[in-house]
Order: C-alpha cells, then structure tokens, then sequence
C-alpha cells in the first residue's frame, strides 16, 4: 500500500470497516484541463449531494482541489461515481488520519480562476514540467543527505505547529510570498543544492517546483502526495517518522497529530501549547495558538479589549460593528502586535537559525 492511487477492493473494504458508520475524510486534487466549469460542478454538485458528500471543492479551468468527508458506507459508489470522469479515474486519494464526523458540515463546489491562490501567471513559465515526484521511503533518505534544503511550502501558522525535521519554514502569509522568499535566500545555491519541498497534500509544490526549475534551479523535487500522505506510508511500510508535531489541516478538525512534539508556544503567555483557535470575540476571529490556561483567563479571546467586547450583550456588539469590515478570513489575520510569542521570522536563515538547523 505505497501511495494511494489505487485502492484495492480489500483496502477499500478495510478503511470502510474500520470507519463502520462513520464519515471519511478525503482530500484529492488534479491539473486537468476543464472547459465548461459550471457544467461539470453542477454534474459533481448532483451526484456528490445524492451521495451526501460533505466538503469544499474548488472547480477551475486548470483543473479540482477538493477536500470532502464521505460517509463509509457510500465511500464505494463515490469511488465509483470518480472512475466515470476520465482525469479522475485512479485519482491519489488522500485519506486523513483521524476522522471526524463534522470535519465539514455543508458541500460547497465552486467555480475559481485557479485551484490554488498561487498568484503565479501561468502563461509566463512551463508548469508541467514539475520536479521529481518521491515517496516517504525516498523522501526520508534525501532529507537527510546534508546537500538537501528542506523547504515548507506552507504558511507560517501551518509550520508552526508542526514540520519536518531540519525544514526551512518560511514566515509568510501567502503562497506567492514564500516562492520568492526562497529564490532570494537560495540564489546561491541553485546549482549545487538538492531543493527538497512539501506541503499539506502536494498541491502546492505541483506548481512551485515547476516554478523553481523555470527559476534555474537544477535538483527540484516534491513530496508526492504531502505530509497526508506520508504519515499513510510510514504506518504501512514502518519507516521512520520524520515530521514533528501535527498537520494543520483546512477543516474544522484544524489539525491532525503525527507525533507526540509539542513544538509551539501558546501565543500570550509563551508555555508549549499547539492548538489554534479563533478568538472569541466575533469582531475579531485571530486565529493563535492559545494554551489552557490562558483560554480561561482570557475566556478565549486574543486581547483584553476583545475580552471586554466579547462579554457585552450581543446586540450591543452588533451595533459596535456595524459599518466596520468584519473580516472572517481567519488565515490571513493569523498575526497580531499584542501577541507577544508570535515568531515573526521574515528571513529564510533566521528561520533556519531558530529551527536549529
Ligand atoms: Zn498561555
Ligand atoms: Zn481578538
């Protein structure tokens, strides 16, 4: 059971057992040109719904990027239901770890420019020719070769809480950020380096190692199916795990554990602590790691002043926020002055440094 293209009638059989009545939750993507966008994400709303598929899927000419729980027992005619669309016929399935049943609670299919927020204008560099594809067996030996930088295509609130051993985390807010952060850290080393990536399924690493090759960098390669798929492959095969901490994932599971490292500090008052929340106060919504204790002092809220928000009655609250921009997108807003043990890292080497590599 190496990588999880394909599911043989008994693994299948197997997952659905174990999950007895429970839901799946599954992530897949795929580059594959798309022509009419909204018949073909009303075709997959229909059969998806009939199925009571749960999840947010994102349609766009170049392709799908979904993230979805399925209850066990549809899991088969779901399969199915993919095999009858040619590009995602044998799909990679990425299958969580640890389950749970409201990881989603509605379908979404949406209709985007591009799957991944990239920021990258595609006409301006080859995107299919990607970096070499490797599985955990290989992944683990080349991040130890001392010729590899080990680079995290994720963001700074995904890393933090959990990474690979010796990885460079870049501290940024986007995607489009990282890529030139690493290209002006490694410019010296385009040639002689062994540029090793991943990220949460390998979606992001599909264009940015392609980005990197057009960049001139010489040795790319990309963790095949990310850091979901890795952890299948080292409980299957018994190898080495290499990733410390856990994997922030984009449902309301928020993470899943891979190893027992508790490698972040509570944002307010700086004790081990990896567990993100969203700060109580509606108007607010930080999203910061916040250990126990503090989510009692501070009844769950970033700041004094969003404490004393928070405790008024909610009309109250409304009023206050009227005509302000209340701003739910948690991922973007994962930085605050006031929180004083929030790395703020800009610089690949300083990163590097605080890692320890
Ligand atoms: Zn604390
Ligand atoms: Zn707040």
């Amino acid at each position: 059971m190496q990588l999880y293209n394909n599911l043989s009638a008994k693994e299948r059989a197997e997952l659905i057992e174990q999950a007895g009545k429970e839901r799946l939750t599954i992530s897949f993507y795929k580059y594959a040109k798309i022509n009419n966008t909204e018949i073909f994400r009303n075709h997959l709303f229909l059969a998806w719904d009939e199925l009571d598929v749960l999840g947010r899927i994102y349609v766009a000419n170049e392709g799908i990027n979904a993230q979805l729980s399925v209850p066990a027992e549809n899991f088969e005619p779901f399969k199915n239901h993919l095999d009858t669309i040619s590009f995602l016929e044998n799909v990679r399935l990425n299958i969580a770890i640890e389950h749970d049943n409201f990881a989603f609670l509605k379908l979404k299919v949406k209709v985007r420019n591009k799957i991944v927020a990239d920021g990258l204008n595609d006409a301006s560099f080859d995107v299919t020719n990607k970096g070499v594809h490797v599985n955990a067996e290989k992944f683990n030996e080349l991040i130890e070769d001392p010729n590899t930088v080990l680079v995290d295509m994720r963001n700074h609130y995904e890393s933090e809480i959990g990474h690979f051993k010796n990885a460079v985390t870049p501290d940024v807010d986007t995607f489009r950020e990282s890529l030139d952060l690493i290209e002006e850290d490694l410019r010296e080393h385009k040639e002689d380096k062994k540029l090793v990536m991943y990220c949460t399924g390998g979606i992001r690493c599909e264009k940015a190692s392609a980005y990197y090759k057009h960049k001139g960098f010489k040795n790319v390669f990309q963790l095949e199916g990310g850091i979901i798929n890795y952890v299948r492959q080292i409980e299957a095969e018994g190898l080495e795990n290499k990733f410390l901490g856990k994997n922030f994932v984009f449902d309301e599971r928020r993470s899943e554990r891979i190893s027992d490292d508790v490698i972040a500090n509570c944002h307010q008052c700086g004790e081990p602590a990896d567990l993100h929340t969203n700060c109580a106060n509606e108007a607010c919504h930080l999203l910061f790691i916040q250990c126990d204790s503090c989510k009692e002092k501070m009844e769950n809220c970033c700041s004094s002043t969003c404490m004393e928000i928070n405790r008024l009655p909610y009309e109250e609250q409304k009023a206050l926020r009227k005509g302000q921009g209340n701003s739910n997108d948690i991922f973007k807003k994962g930085r605050a002055d006031h929180l004083p043990f929030k790395k703020d890292l800009r610089n690949i080497f300083e990163t590097m440094k605080s890692n320890n590599i």
